[in-house]
């Protein structure tokens, strides 16, 4: 029987059912899977030396014959090989741990083919368990040293050369295996290899160009994946259509004459671009992007006026009860001299009234009230967290026409990654903070100084003249048997220590919804002094006495998450501060405290998103699970030329017919 993709890896020779198994956790089990399973990195070992270079550099690749093999028992139980190899010049000895077998590998005059590195350890130098493979006498017949060779991830019981030795068996039959489903115009506009000859030298490079086009290839299959989704979601989009709202200048500029300041230019902008968007017979798709305290409230509370004012209603969603009764009461205070009708619509108190146009403000539980207002023309939703869109298309495919829309996060997207998440949701910024802002002191506090924190805020905090209010962040509810602190302990140590006569209370996730509300609701009335909290306290909680934040085991969150943490003071016009701590013992430590100094020196969120999402990566930073950010293997999420190339193909097979851009788009390399 011929080998197909879709053939079981039993077919391979060497693969069993343990074997298989192995390879199942990492979602390898036909053969169109492991050809897909690509290296993460490479090694280019083409570049072959004769003993001497290898000694004066003291790394790389060498070709030289065994002299001999011998193993060694020491006292200690510790056994090796030595082998002393030479070629025509030189003599090399290297040394081999644990592998006894290697003294018969090692025949006498076989030539092999060596990589490693020269280990100093005071005057000795010696070369420890170096990669080698026989010489054939033919570099192109060498399977991995000679040649440039790729590493795969590993599972247990899966070794990156097992994977390496199965794809052999493949390798000529690879472009067999894998038939091209991109028209051949667009590979010939494109500059694109064919998809198997890609695969092919993905696996087995035949030179660092080859191994850059194949990359390419992939690339851009990863990218036309993310294009076809975005087109096609704009090609929905354009087909819905919505009322237009006018636009009221002097209406406007009596609601800027209302407010206590002048807006920012950023808030300007924003205002502008919306109101561009809704004057339009065809929905508003926006995202609005603004860091906490920015202002982003008042810019919805523009759009809101405009559409109130042509006889719509609007609706505002926040993610959780508290936060719904928050921009309850700004906007009713924000909207009052324009005799708008304001109602709040949560769970526990619904007031939905037969007024004709309104601004409801409440939580998802509107959603699920069956008598949305019939003139509903605007949907703006705060902090949608997970950049989620299901709910999103319940709301708005409700009726013949599409209400308007806007999405508002405090999260600090950078631009690369809006292009390829929202790509078919048009995105205003504001970077800009409103100038009164006093900035919130950050300070890194190294571990042996954390009493002398911990007694400062204590200190502050019984200052009768100013009753300031703290936040201290652990990441765990409960201990592991880590040594990261939990708020359950901690909440029992500082109770009984620093902070023995403040009023503390406790918040964690596993809370009733319920208790958390009243915990937050008391916090804010100041029935207590320091809320002990994991990093569940929501974004855009609204304290203004609340100035300090202290964040223990700090290297464990992501730097946006510590500055969306930070973002929960500075809310009043009182001095504010956070404090990061972190753990005793942390692995790649340097890297963990650079990473907090550079928080600690940086204010505005999207520079801090940026550095952390070059450091570690979409995923890392803001959840792969549900957070719609693709992950790709090859592909660069910031390479906004190669996803302009990629809409631009999406657009063009979009022309075409459907079932083939389905077809295209499920075979798309991944
Ligand atoms: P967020 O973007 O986090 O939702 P808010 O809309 O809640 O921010 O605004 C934060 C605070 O800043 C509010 O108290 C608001 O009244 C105030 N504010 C908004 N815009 C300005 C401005 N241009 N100048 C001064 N204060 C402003
Ligand atoms: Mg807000």
């Amino acid at each position: 029987m011929r080998i197909s993709a879709r053939s079981k890896i039993t077919s391979l020779n060497g693969v069993g059912e343990k074997v298989q198994s192995n390879f199942k956790s990492l979602d390898i089990s036909n053969i169109g899977d492991l050809i897909r399973f690509i290296p993460f990195k490479y090694r280019d070992t083409t570049d072959i030396s004769d003993i001497k270079t290898f000694k004066e550099i003291g790394e790389g690749t060498f070709l030289a014959q065994i002299v001999n093999a011998k193993n060694v028992f020491t006292r200690y139980g510790k056994n090796f090989t030595k082998v002393q190899v030479k070629d025509s010049e030189n003599k090399l000895n290297l040394t081999f741990f644990s592998q006894p077998y290697l003294s018969k590998t090692f025949q006498p005059k076989g030539w092999y083919i060596f990589d490693g590195k020269t280990t100093t350890k005071g005057k000795s130098k010696n070369i420890y368990n170096p990669k080698y493979e026989k010489y054939s006498g033919d570099i192109s017949m060498q399977i991995t040293l000679g040649k440039i060779f790729g590493t795969y991830h590993e599972t247990k019981g899966v070794t990156s050369r097992q994977i390496r030795k199965l794809l052999l068996q493949l390798k000529d039959d690879i472009p067999r295996l894998c038939k091209e489903y991109l028209p051949k115009t667009i590979l010939e506009e494109e500059k694109l290899i064919n998809i198997g000859e890609a695969l092919a030298q993905i696996h087995f490079p035949d030179s660092t160009q080859s191994l850059q086009l194949a990359r390419e290839r992939l690339g851009f299959d990863e990218m036309l994946r993310i294009a076809i989704k975005i087109e096609k979601q704009i090609e929905e989009q354009s087909r819905k259509t919505s009322l237009a709202i006018k636009i009221n200048k002097t209406l406007q500029n009596k609601f800027l004459k209302s407010l206590p300041y002048k807006l920012t230019n950023d808030q300007q902008v924003c205002i502008t671009e919306i109101f561009d968007d809704i004057v339009q017979t065809h929905p508003m798709n926006r995202l609005l992007n603004g860091d906490v305290g920015s202002g982003k409230t008042v810019v919805a509370a523009s759009a809101i006026l405009q559409t109130l004012n042509c006889g719509y209603s609007a609706i505002l969603l926040a993610p959780t009860t508290v936060l719904a009764k928050q921009h309850f009461e700004t906007l009713t205070q924000l909207l009052k001299p324009f005799k708008i009708d304001v109602e709040l619509c949560i769970s526990t108190k619904k007031t939905i009234s037969d007024s004709n146009n309104k601004l409801i403000v409440g939580t998802h539980a509107i959603l699920f009230q069956k008598d949305l207002p019939k003139n509903l023309n605007l949907i703006i939703v705060d902090e949608q967290h997970r950049f989620g869109v299901r709910q999103r298309e319940q709301l708005l495919n409700i009726k013949e026409n599409t209400p308007h829309y806007l999405t508002m996060t405090a999260t600090p997207i950078p631009r690369s990654l809006t292009e390829v998440v929202f790509g078919s949701t048009q995105v205003s910024t504001i970077k800009e903070m409103p100038k009164n802002r006093i900035d919130i002191k950050t300070k890194y506090v190294p571990i042996k100084k954390r009493v002398d924190c911990f007694k400062w805020v204590d200190t502050k905090i019984k200052d009768k003249s100013s009753s300031e209010q703290a936040f201290v962040i652990y990441p765990l509810i409960e201990d592991n048997d880590t040594n990261i602190r939990s708020v359950k302990t901690q909440y029992e140590k500082l109770t009984n220590s620093h902070f023995k006569d403040v009023k503390v209370a406790l918040l964690h996730g596993k809370m009733k919804d319920k208790d958390k509300n009243k915990i937050l609701t008391d916090f804010k009335k100041k029935k207590f002094d320091i809320l002990i909290s994991t990093s569940v306290i929501e974004v855009g909680i609204d304290i203004p006495t609340a100035t300090i934040i202290v964040i223990e085991n700090a290297e464990r969150f992501g730097l946006a998450q510590l500055h969306q943490l930070r973002g929960r003071v500075g809310r009043g016009d009182l001095q504010s501060y956070c404090f990061v701590i972190p753990s005793e013992n942390i692995d790649e430590r340097e890297k963990a405290l650079e990473r907090l100094k550079y928080f600690t020196t940086h204010k505005s969120g999207f520079d801090v998103a940026q550095y952390d999402l070059s450091q570690r990566g979409p995923g890392e930073v803001y959840g792969v699970v549900q957070s719609g950010i693709p992950r790709f293997k090859i592909a660069d999420l910031s390479d906004i030329k190669l996803l302009t190339k990629a809409r631009q193909v999406a657009r063009k097979l979009l022309l075409e017919d459907n079932s083939t851009l389905d077809k295209i788009s499920n075979k798309l390399f991944k």
